[in-house]
């Protein structure tokens, strides 16, 4: 088959230890066989970024901006721990931080579903996207003890020198305040990039607050949404047949546990914190989680939602023979790809990418062959483990039937 052709680059975002091992395989195995890769390369590893005292990772994410597709791999984030081990000059931010910074973005986290590894809520037939919005609330806060009885009070001093105070608590004994913010610049952002998500995938949006009892703060997201939806999408939505709707998180926890999935939840900064974790541990595993950053723009960087799997990395350099998961790691690939080649009007890429995530859950599905983390779980006897080195290679023989018969004279 002749290699597909790229009009415009893609980003990709280099990152670190058995991630890093894995993911040049995913490259080498499942995209340059088939593709003349048309790419700009950063690598994000912490060595780099510790050489070019982070640049590199600025760079990307402009990149990203400029070229509007980017894929990446995992990175360390730097730690006190991580210092030492790579004798680092800094501590620098997390590479996602500065990525999602400057694009500022959205992170849509989308768990992978597979037959033979179903999730823990039985009605679940359909993957839940959750929607982080990733600036402000207690990510930004202003904290402080309050060791003394007294006054505290919120303090809003206006450019032109006008006070306004309102009590918070009036102390008589020990206790903690905190002061939070966010903007109505970042809450519309999210608001038109979970919009733009949904009419993306054709489905249901739900935003979900407690404005019942946060009746300025919450109640602000739920207007500039509501607001937004009226002005600008209801009736793209409705051509779309997709409906937003407003929800109390308390509701919507558990209509997410009752219903069959298949929708995109918004949620406050916190919520979605704890919520995606909830939903990547109750859909089977946290390996099996992919991760998009869109910006309100329409700029995309596709991740996998797992680490450098650590762990991994130094039994593997100790010679032992690991069995780690490519599945998020070859989605990754797969959709960004998919998504260069909708941008470009590039149908024969578009749908390649598609092919790698229909040969790598085919592996799984129809051949029963996984690595270990879903041989633990998986509902089919006697599955056949793999190592991720293993499992690359079967996709790559299934790749290349799927585009022998699809794609080879298209
Ligand atoms: P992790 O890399 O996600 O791994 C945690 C554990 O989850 C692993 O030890 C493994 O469990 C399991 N696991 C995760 N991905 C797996 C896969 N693909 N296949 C099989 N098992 C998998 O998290 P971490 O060890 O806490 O973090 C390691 C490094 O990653 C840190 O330096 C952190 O900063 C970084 N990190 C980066 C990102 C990112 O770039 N987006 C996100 C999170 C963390 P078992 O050991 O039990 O098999
Ligand atoms: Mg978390």
């Amino acid at each position: 088959m002749e290699k597909i052709k790229m009009n415009t680059p893609i980003v990709e975002m280099d990152g670190d230890e058995m991630a890093r091992i894995l993911w040049e395989e995913v490259k080498k195995q499942l995209v340059e066989p088939f593709v003349e890769l048309n790419e700009e390369y950063y690598d994000l590893s912490i060595r780099s970024r510790d050489e070019t005292d982070d640049q590199i990772t600025i760079d990307s994410a402009l990149a990203a901006k400029k070229y509007g597709v980017a894929v990446k791999c995992a990175t360390i984030t730097a730690n006190l721990e991580r210092m030492q081990e790579y004798n680092l000059k800094k501590m620098y931010k997390s590479p996602n931080a500065t990525i999602r910074s400057i694009l500022d973005g959205t992170v849509f986290r989308k768990p992978i579903l597979v037959d033979g590894v179903e999730p823990l809520v039985k009605t679940w037939k359909q993957p839940i996207t959750l929607a982080r919005h990733a600036y402000g609330d207690v990510y930004r806060a202003s904290e402080m003890l309050i060791d003394e009885p007294g006054l505290v009070e919120l303090v809003y001093t206006k450019a032109n020198g006008e006070e306004v105070r309102q009590a918070v608590h009036e102390f008589k004994t020990r206790g903690v305040v905190t002061g939070q913010h966010n903007l109505d610049k970042s809450i519309e952002g999210f608001a038109r990039t979970c919009m733009n998500y949904a009419l993306s995938v054709k489905q249901n949006l739900v935003f979900s607050s407690k404005d019942t009892i946060s009746k300025v703060y919450d109640r602000r997201f739920k207007d500039i949404f509501k607001e937004i939806y009226l002005d600008e999408y209801i009736e793209q939505f409705s051509a779309a047949g997709i409906k937003y709707e407003y929800c109390l998180i308390d509701d919507a926890v558990s209509r997410a546990i009752k219903s069959p999935g298949g929708y995109v939840w918004a949620t406050h900064n916190y919520d979605g914190d704890v919520m995606s974790d909830m939903l990547a541990t109750a859909y089977g595993s946290n390996a099996m989680m992919t991760s998009v950053l869109v910006s309100p723009d329409g700029k995309y960087e596709f991740e996998a939602a797992h680490g450098t799997v650590r762990r991994h990395y130094y039994r593997y350099l100790q010679g032992e023979i690991v069995s780690t998961n490519p599945m998020a790691l070859i989605y990754t690939w797969a959709g960004g790809l998919e998504k260069r080649g909708e941008l470009d009007g590039n149908e024969k890429l578009q749908r390649f990418g598609q092919l790698i995530v229909e040969a790598a859950k085919n592996v799984i599905e129809v051949r029963g062959i996984m690595t270990a983390d879903l041989a633990k779980i998986t509902s089919k006897h006697d599955p056949l483990v793999v190592t991720g080195h293993q499992f690359i290679n079967l996709v790559r023989t299934k790749l290349e039937q799927l585009c022998e018969a699809e794609l080879a004279e298209a």
